[in-house]
């Protein structure tokens, strides 16, 4: 836990923590290894050998899955939406020196990826495997996030964190006492489809809603890996101010979302709240 010292939330009124997930490990990070580490025991009790999943060209899962399967004896297939280029991008070859495999799919084929003959045309090119859903966001993922308000040991009444799938956002809200509450930060445009995404993956988890949280679906500054210069001078901003670097796809946006909740006063002065860094910043070309 890292307390934020900044003029802005004094004058608001409000303390903001950071809650260091980045600093997990270094090629697992942060909310990845939260939802991966529940999945690997289960693979490990099945019995499985492979672990596949899918991701973008650039993201971070498709990483920690390569990472984190080669650290665990698991092979690893990534099944990458849209086509190969060559040289792979500093992401995908990172991922294939871990021994990941890679797959691609078209986009069309990429919305399919879930329908029973597509994952039977991946077991007929890649043998068994253990499913993990795109983002890894499923229920022993959601378990996994879970456990992260339990590890912060002072009281605390908000809780922000950013959201791709929602997996993340599902496992902190139902991991939350009486009296405190979630905030999730869209990192994609559209995000209201979030709070579906999130109702269910609580409902699979534990069979209803958990948790008091909503989303903030006004700071996707333009889509999902997108940014404008506020949103770089913001985090430009911030590493000089706190030393810390901040995860442009999705940290930052969560976190200028929280700076502008509090001077909005959307926070009771007096507040505290804890922001969750969900992982670190990769350089821009990784
Ligand atoms: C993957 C990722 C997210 C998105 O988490 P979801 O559970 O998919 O909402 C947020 N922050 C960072 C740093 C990530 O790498």
């Amino acid at each position: 836990m890292q307390r934020l010292a900044d003029d802005r939330l004094r004058a608001a009124g409000v303390e903001v923590w950071l809650k260091r997930e980045d600093l997990i490990h270094a090629e697992v990070p942060g909310n990845k290894w939260r939802k991966l580490k529940y999945n690997l025991a289960e693979a490990r009790v099945r019995g499985d050998r492979t672990l596949l999943t899918f991701g973008g060209a650039y993201s971070n899962h498709i990483r920690a899955v390569a990472s984190a399967g080669s650290r665990c004896a698991l092979s690893t297939v990534g099944i990458i939406r849209g086509e190969q280029h060559l040289p792979l991008n500093p992401s995908l070859a990172f991922a294939v020196r871990q021994g990941m495999r890679l797959g691609y799919l078209d986009r069309d084929a990429y919305r399919r990826k879930a329908d029973a003959d597509v994952l039977d045309g991946l077991r007929a090119e890649f043998g068994s495997f253990y499913l993990l859903p795109e983002g890894g966001s499923n229920e022993l993922a959601v378990l996994g996030c879970a456990e992260i308000p339990a590890e912060i040991d002072m009281d605390f009444d908000v809780i922000c964190c950013a959201c791709g799938t929602g997996g993340t956002l599902a496992g902190i809200a139902a991991g939350l006492r009486p009296g405190q509450r979630a905030i999730g930060f869209s990192a994609l445009k559209g995000g209201s489809f979030l709070e579906r995404e999130v109702d269910a993956l609580q409902f699979r988890t534990f069979g209803s809603r958990r948790g008091d949280w909503r989303i903030e679906t006004g700071y996707h500054f333009g889509g999902y890996a997108r940014a404008t210069s506020e949103l770089e001078a913001f985090i430009a901003d911030f590493r000089d101010r706190h030393g810390v670097v901040l995860d442009r796809v999705y940290v930052a946006k969560m976190m200028y979302g929280t700076y502008s909740l509090a001077r909005a006063g959307v926070f009771e002065p007096g507040s505290r709240v804890v922001a969750v860094i969900t992982g670190p910043s990769f350089p821009p070309s990784a």
